[in-house]
């Protein structure tokens, strides 16, 4: 089904700086240009993302910090005016009780009614792409925090006094799945993803990334009635009152 659902507050919570370009630029763009507000979750700021062979373990804070003024960048470009930097480190995030701990809070502080991440279950993509284990723990970390920590009140009970009342997002935007049941049209704001996947110029080949994303974008729209599309697996986990019928 297509979906032209334009929540009030979205939260992204990705792995590394460019994965939420990659995955869900469109989308957010669009969500954005019609008045959404959006907090963008970074959980590692890409530290361990380059193999020149000059460089070593000194280099990872230089990265780091370029990185996140590229994430900044990008932000920009599609909207987003809120980013937050966790600073895990880079290749060995792993879906523990502390970062969901963490992205509950957040859940809690910032009270979105939307939460888009990518997916748990995603190992194998095409026969060409591994999936990267930090995408999927933080794919977990975040579902789980979204149900059932975010909105029970006696999961991490130490948040209650410090201000963090339980918060339910109503909907969770699944992405990377083949199990997708929802397509987005981002045909209008494809040009924004691609411009803001060409702020992350440490990682992403600047002349070609365009290419790349409008066959994706195509592909994905494939026997859709839309050009271009990103795709989702869609949890609807509390309604809207207006949808609540008799
Ligand atoms: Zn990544």
């Amino acid at each position: 089904m297509s979906d032209e659902y334009i929540p009030k507050i979205a939260m992204t919570f990705q792995a590394h700086p460019d994965d939420q370009e990659f995955s869900v630029g469109g989308t957010l763009a669009k969500w954005a240009k019609a008045g959404c507000e959006i907090i963008s979750v970074v959980i590692t700021s890409g530290d361990s993302g380059s193999n020149d062979p000059s460089k070593d373990a000194s280099y990872k804070p230089i990265l780091a910090e370029l990185r996140e003024k590229e994430q900044l960048a990008a932000n920009q470009v599609l909207g987003i005016k809120e980013t937050i930097f966790l600073r895990y480190p880079d290749g060995e995030l792993e879906p523990t009780i502390p970062l969901r701990k963490e992205l509950t809070r957040l859940i809690r502080k910032y009270k979105p009614d939307t939460v888009l991440t990518g997916n748990p279950e995603g190992w194998f993509y095409g026969n060409e792409y591994l999936n990267h284990p930090d995408h999927r723990a933080a794919a977990q970390a975040a579902c789980t925090a979204v149900f059932p920590s975010a909105g029970s009140r006696l999961i991490f009970a130490d948040l209650l006094p410090a201000g963090y009342e339980p918060h339910d997002p109503k909907r969770l935007y699944v992405h990377g799945t083949d199990k997708a049941d929802t397509w987005v049209d981002i045909t209008e704001t494809l040009d924004i993803k691609i411009k803001a996947l060409q702020q992350h110029v440490s990682q992403v080949p600047v002349d070609e990334v365009g290419k790349w994303m409008t066959e994706w974008a195509e592909e994905e729209a494939k026997d859709k009635e839309m050009k271009y599309a990103e795709s989702y697996k869609v949890m609807i986990l509390k309604k809207d009152e207006e949808e609540k019928v008799g």
